[in-house]
């Protein structure tokens, strides 16, 4: 990596910032359940009931953990959720698998929901053991009242992998500390590398049109970790491939932004939390 400095000061531990992405490239295709895919159909067992939106009032704790200002109200029908990723092991060991789970579902509410941080769809994160699904369930009929700019166009994924840098709010403490960072300082140092959007695994927030803002874990108190993120543009920048369609799951989420979660370092069961930038 080339020379980067903070006010003329060699950062220190740069190479120890450095965290590898998995840049997805989502392209339009036909997934089957036990594949990977951004809007293909699910890997999910006909026994067990499909879910419905966590975002109710007063919220299911399963909801990620993002300040909701309401739901939907818990007497009337709460609507189905549709599913949006699905990830298995196998394509993505980078993910925090937690023991026994080898696919990680996310499923989405297709409509808005309000938080102080961002409106969006409300999502369920699902860990699963492949090896348990027997006979694989129907969705149910997507919500008549689904956002369409919230309905992911199937996608198969091409991905590389690519070398990101974060963005000066997020340097470590101890980073900050030593280059003497005051406090609310917000530009990144010079010829500083471009966070760009793109759907991946992992790497830093972009933070292109948001703040980073009360990331800590609501039951340990760590920092919560960019995990994923589901971008309305993929962007042709960074890693050298060839982006044939700019928008190829057709969703959008706010101002044409990224859709991040937020996962806990420590466990991965602790609550998220959701960010769209
Ligand atoms: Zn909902
Ligand atoms: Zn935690
Ligand atoms: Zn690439």
């Amino acid at each position: 990596m080339r020379q980067l400095t903070y006010d003329g000061v060699p950062i220190p531990g740069l190479n120890d910032l450095v965290r590898t992405a998995i840049r997805l490239h989502p392209a339009q295709g036909d997934p089957r359940p036990d594949e990977s895919h951004l809007g293909g159909p699910l890997l999910w067992p006909s026994d067990e009931p499909w879910p419905e939106c966590p975002v109710t009032w007063p919220p299911d704790p399963d909801a990620s953990d993002d300040a909701w200002a309401g739901g939907h109200p818990l007497d009337e029908p709460v609507p189905a959720m549709v599913g949006a990723a699905q990830f298995f092991r196998g394509d993505f060991p980078e993910l925090p698998f937690p023991e026994g789970t080898d696919v990680l579902q996310i499923l989405f509410c297709p409509m808005e929901h309000n938080s102080p941080h961002h409106q969006g769809p409300a999502l369920r994160l699902v860990w699963r053991d492949s090896g348990e699904v027997e006979d694989i369930s129907d969705p149910p009929p997507v919500p008549e009242d689904a956002d369409a700019a919230l309905l992911p166009v199937p996608c198969v994924f091409e991905p590389c992998s690519i070398d990101e840098l974060p963005r000066l709010c997020d340097f470590p403490p101890e980073t900050r500390a030593a280059l003497g960072i005051p406090e609310g300082a917000q530009d990144d140092p010079e010829g500083w590398p471009e966070l760009d959007q793109y759907s991946k695994i992992g790497g830093w927030t972009a933070w292109h049109a948001t703040a980073r803002h009360e990331l800590g874990c609501r039951e340990c108190g760590a920092e919560l970790r960019q995990t994923i993120a589901l971008a309305t543009e993929e962007h042709e920048v960074g890693c050298g491939c060839e982006v044939a369609e700019a928008e190829p799951a057709g969703w959008s989420f706010t101002r044409k932004g990224v859709l991040n979660v937020f996962t806990c370092p420590a466990d991965v069961a602790h609550p998220f939390k959701v960010r769209i930038d």
